[in-house]
């Protein structure tokens, strides 16, 4: 059986300014979703740190569920379903060797400043820094400095992807002075793992660093999952969870089929605007955001036109990026009873 939609949200500036406490505002308006919608958080730090966040102790009883570390730790409904850590998945044998390899190298490595803590062993990824974590700022800033010019890590990366092809991690640099190796595939998108797709008619997964590169962009643009980019807490709360609110009951038992429409109509619609944008001369991509744009606007003119689907859809997406100052209803039939509301004659 077919239930309600399930939102999941970003922590870190998507929920609430980056590394700060949840706003009353923000609460509310997540409480206020809950009687809506199955509410979810997808957080990359650990639990105590996601609950002092959100400013609840009985976080994981409080939403449908919560995914520490990306999913690592994970919560349904006040249970933990998941638990899974980077030992486990890999193994001593396949650990130790990788981790002697990055000692060894850090000895041969001539740095402007060498502290301690060269290795952060972490339940999700192993945390490599050359310079040392236990070095104070002005070491910190040396280390950022001497690695722009001399590129270190960039080139610590290569010399372990040359050494271990087949280890099956990622590498990430993050931050001045250190760079995270995770297994692949332990991004957000892990927390999918542990969600029964057949029980929500639409997964919707709303965050701020949706770009490539950014720590939102795999599950953003995970087929399974509708992305949503926001800028802030505040344009979390502005989303249009109208549109797909209103379009979850229009349809009765044939809400499945409609939505796998929806679903094919919003890919195949970006992807021809995609087309054509690439094929004019001296364009770029569309940006992520209005492609995402543009995916909502496609599935609410969907769910508000049974009648003519085709016409209306297209219809819809062009008057929704319409402005008054550049008007696009060319493409929307003349006519008394047009969809399009400035085309009625
Ligand atoms: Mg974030």
């Amino acid at each position: 059986m077919v239930g309600k939609d399930l939102c999941l949200f970003d922590i870190d500036g998507t929920l609430t300014l980056s590394r700060q406490r949840i706003t009353p505002k923000m609460k509310t308006f997540l409480s206020e979703l809950q009687k809506k919608v199955s509410v979810g958080l997808v957080g990359g730090s650990d639990l105590s740190h996601i609950t002092e966040q959100m400013e609840d102790e009985q976080l994981v009883e409080t939403f449908d569920y919560v995914f520490a570390q990306n999913g690592l730790l994970a919560y349904k409904q006040g249970k933990l379903i998941g638990k899974e850590s980077i030992l486990g998945h890999m193994g001593e044998e396949k650990l130790q060797p990788f981790i002697n390899f990055c000692l060894e190298y850090m000895s041969k490595l001539r740095l402007p400043a060498k502290r301690g803590n060269f290795i952060e062993f972490r339940s999700g990824l192993i945390n490599v820094c050359p310079v040392g974590r236990s070095c104070n700022q002005k070491e910190r800033e040396e280390f950022a400095a001497y690695d722009k010019v001399h590129n270190i890590r960039e080139s610590f990366i290569d010399a372990l992807k040359k050494k271990f092809p087949d280890i099956g991690l990622t590498y990430v640099i993050g931050g001045q002075i250190s760079f995270d190796c995770f297994p692949i595939g332990w991004d957000k998108t892990f927390c999918l793992k542990h969600i029964d797709k057949s029980a929500y008619p639409n997964i919707h997964f709303f965050g701020d660093r949706t770009f490539p590169g950014g720590n939102d962009y795999e599950l953003f643009i995970h087929k399974d999952v509708i992305g949503h980019s926001v800028t802030s807490p505040e344009d979390t709360m502005q989303q249009d969870y109208k549109g797909f609110i209103s379009a979850k009951d229009a349809y009765g038992k044939d809400r499945v089929t409609i939505y796998e429409y929806i679903g094919h109509v919003q890919e195949s619609r970006c992807q021809i605007a995609q087309t054509k944008i690439e094929n004019l001369p001296g364009k770029v991509n569309l940006p992520s955001f209005f492609i995402n744009q543009l995916q909502n606007y496609y599935g609410i003119a969907v769910c508000s036109n049974t009648g003519n689907l085709s016409s209306s859809t297209k219809c819809y997406c062009l008057f929704h990026c319409s402005s008054v100052e550049k008007p696009m209803h060319g493409q929307c039939s003349i006519r008394k009873d047009s969809w399009c509301f400035y085309q009625r004659a």
